[in-house]
């Protein structure tokens, strides 16, 4: 557990950038990575008290606050509408209900953890992320980005028609994901994202063509690079991704939905 010499509960996003600027300052999300570091912290900046917490829906799209759990994310009607029940999928896993209930949308995105399911599932849904002084960009752009001082306000998921369907292998069930795997189907493209390679999620498109799933999926994996870990070896999550992405493609079906 660190320690911080101070507390704040800012007013505002700038007050929390200006206090952010300092390398000894901290942004709390729901602390559940943060607690397990050891180095003490100048201030510690909670964001609680922005109103950010929320999910809002509109014609167009989600946005989704940086404070907002995960577990809210999980049960959240319309994204699961929406994306087929996705967010359930990509979210039930993760450590257990209380766990998901502190853990927050923001903290698990400008993490950019290797493991992540969350940050893989936003990939194939081509989700933007708000920056507050870097403005409004792709999430697998921010995903490559260095880590900076900025603060991540908002993820926004465009409602463009895709479908997606999500999945993982886990050790035991609440363990991080030995790979995670993420697909979406839209105007005759996949859009795929692999996590746990152990690397982060990164996206790979293809065209949906006339060749067996099996030929596809495969093809598909083959893009990615996998590494060993203690979890798994790279030959092993390569021949998961294989049987995975087929699965997923199976999924989703042979249609494309134009819009809903
Ligand atoms: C034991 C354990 C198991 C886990 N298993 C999984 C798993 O299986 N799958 C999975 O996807 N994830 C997993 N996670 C990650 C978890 O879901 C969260 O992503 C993680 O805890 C970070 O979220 P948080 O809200 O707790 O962030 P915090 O711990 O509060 O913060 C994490 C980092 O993000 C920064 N930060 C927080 N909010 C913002 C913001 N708005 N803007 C800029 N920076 C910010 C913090 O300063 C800190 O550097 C696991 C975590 C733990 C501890």
């Amino acid at each position: 557990m660190f320690r911080a010499k101070e507390y704040v509960r800012a007013k505002s996003l700038q007050e929390a950038y200006d206090l952010n600027q300092k390398r000894s300052s901290v942004l709390l999300g729901g602390m559940m990575w943060l607690k397990m570091g050891r180095n003490d912290k100048g201030t510690a900046i909670d964001l609680s008290e922005l109103g950010l917490d929320g999910i809002e829906e509109d014609e167009t799209e989600f946005r989704i606050g940086c404070m907002c759990s995960l577990r809210r994310l999980e049960q959240h009607e319309g994204l699961n509408r929406y994306f087929g029940g996705v967010w359930k999928e990509c979210t039930r896993f993760i450590v257990g209900t209380q766990f998901r209930n502190t853990a927050t949308v923001g903290g698990s995105v400008f993490g950019r953890y290797g493991f992540s399911d969350i940050l893989t599932c936003l990939m194939v849904l081509d989700a933007q992320v708000e920056l507050y002084q870097g403005g409004i960009i792709p999430i697998a752009a921010f995903a490559g980005m260095k880590y900076d001082r900025d603060i991540l306000v908002r993820v926004i998921i465009r409602k463009d028609g895709r479908r997606a369907a999500y999945t993982s292998q886990r050790r035991s069930k609440t363990d991080f994901p030995l790979i995670a795997c993420g697909l979406a189907r839209k105007e005759g493209i996949w859009y795929a994202a692999i996590g746990a390679r152990p690397e982060k999620a990164v996206l790979v498109t293809a065209p949906v063509t006339e060749e067996p799933f099996e030929v596809q999926a495969k093809e598909l994996a083959d893009r990615f690079c996998f590494r060993d870990n203690l979890r798994g070896s790279g030959d092993y999550r390569r021949h998961l991704a294989g049987i995975y992405m087929r699965r997923l493609m199976e999924q989703l079906g042979e249609e494309d939905l134009e819009c809903r």
